[in-house]
């Protein structure tokens, strides 16, 4: 499992500096405002959650209009579209919400943005880098500061700037990443290794070990043809369905006709059906392969596809094609940007709580709609499958490792960390942006 610290240390600004981090904060604030503004227009029918269509049609003004590095303007816009899939899964569940806004003082930085050191950090900012010194109390022994911060097992991860104005401070927000160790070969065939040597060995193989990341996917013959772990609800079953009824319809009443043009009719009829249906699911297929790439996932999690009709009430023969093409088309696609496309059994995903485990065929209260009896979690039903399936392929990955003797650490692909559907996102707080696996990839799982 992934350990991860968040610790809060004062900085020591130079007096002639801190407008320079004002100001970055000003810009980087902006950059996620127009982000969300741009990508909530449509809040009744579209919202953009794609980070690549926002970087893709914003970063160029953006990076025109500030003074911020490459870097700082990616991550404004970044935070922005989190929020914004955040606040589409509210509004897919029926929940009030409005466009995100920030203006908490807040800013994210990662190591492209800043350089993290045990004693002081180097910020990037609009007008060149800053050098902060830490403000690290005598008795630190114990306390965060001293048991992460200080402390070379673990490492420093996308963390956060923030100001305090009442103390008209400025606190970084740290997030430590404790450093995997493989115990069997630092303590037993290494005894004589200095613990130094033993941290920068770990390092270094946490390093080489490639990170996993699952996607996981849920199918389903109603509401939404698939929703991802990451909160991504894609295609329209229900449309499908529409349309397959009408023209069946269509093709019945015709037939009784039986002349040579309704049969022509009808064949035009099924081939311009055939092509609308393929157009959904390559759509479908790359909203799906955006959310994989968003996500720097290495791994995407379908359901087990045979038998589709056995498992699935009032799935028809139409359904386990779509869902067929839809795999086959998220494969071939995955191909290309080296992502691998496996199944899993589907076997309680639907009953099983992602949030505490609990597995129970009441815990679902209506189709759509999860409630665990033991938690008391409530989320979409749909979204709550397809975290468990990123965590079953997790589980098969993982266990696959150990027998090869690799050690590669995998992770499951979460909105920011678990999705809070009750979280307020304009206080969206600093371990939530701080949970987003915008980043590189950590370590196990996120949010389990
Ligand atoms: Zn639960």
């Amino acid at each position: 499992m992934e350990v991860i610290r968040t610790v809060k240390v004062k900085l020591d600004v130079p007096d002639e500096r801190c407008d320079d981090l004002h100001q970055t904060k000003q810009q980087f604030l902006h950059c996620a405002n127009t982000t969300a503004e741009w990508a909530w227009r449509h809040p009744t029918d579209y919202c953009v959650t794609s980070k690549q269509k926002a970087e893709k049609a914003l970063y160029e003004g953006l990076r025109n209009e500030t003074e911020l590095t490459a870097n700082l303007v990616q991550k404004g816009i970044r935070r922005a579209i989190e929020a914004t899939k955040s606040g589409v899964a509210r509004l897919k569940k029926g929940d009030n919400t409005s466009q995100p806004h920030f203006d908490a003082w807040s800013v994210v930085y990662d190591k492209r943005s800043a350089t993290f050191h045990r004693d002081h950090v180097s910020l990037s900012t609009v007008n060149g880098r800053v050098e902060c010194d830490y403000v690290i109390p005598d008795d630190a022994e114990g306390t965060p500061i001293g048991e992460y911060l200080l402390n070379e097992d673990y490492e420093f991860r996308m963390s956060t700037l923030q100001y305090d104005r009442q103390t008209e401070s400025f606190y970084l927000h740290a997030r430590m990443r404790r450093v995997e160790s493989d115990e069997q070969s630092t303590t037993t065939s290494d005894v004589h290794q200095t613990s130094s040597d033993a941290a920068h060995q770990n390092a270094k193989r946490s390093e080489d070990a490639k990170h996993r990341t699952v996607l996981g996917v849920d199918l389903n013959v109603d509401g939404s043809l698939a929703v991802t772990s990451t909160g991504a609800f894609i295609g329209n079953a229900d449309e499908m369905n529409h349309r397959r009824r009408e023209f069946e319809k269509t093709r019945g009443s015709m037939q009784q006709t039986g002349t040579r043009s309704a049969h022509l009719s009808i064949q035009s009829m099924k081939d311009r059906e055939h092509r609308w249906m393929q157009d959904e699911l390559h759509r479908a297929s790359n909203q799906i392969l955006e959310e994989a790439r968003d996500h720097d996932c290495t791994h995407i999690a379908f359901e087990n596809l045979t038998d589709i009709r056995k498992r699935m009430a009032g799935a028809k023969r139409f359904h386990a094609w779509a869902f067929r093409r839809l795999y086959q088309y998220t494969e071939y696609k995955a191909e290309m940007f080296g992502i691998e496309v496996e199944q899993v059994s589907p076997a309680y995903t639907s009953q099983r709580c992602s949030s505490c485990g609990f597995t129970h065929e009441n815990n679902r209260r209506s189709k759509h709609q999860f409630v665990c009896q033991k938690c008391e979690y409530e989320l979409n039903a749909d979204y709550n499958a397809s975290k468990n399936i990123a965590r079953k392929l997790l589980k098969k990955l993982h266990s696959g490792q150990k027998s090869s003797g690799g050690g590669a650490p995998c992770q499951c692909a979460l909105p920011s960390g678990t999705l809070n559907l009750n979280g307020d996102f304009h206080a969206y707080s600093v371990t939530e942006s701080e949970g987003e696996s915008t980043d590189k990839p950590t370590t196990s799982v996120v949010g389990y």
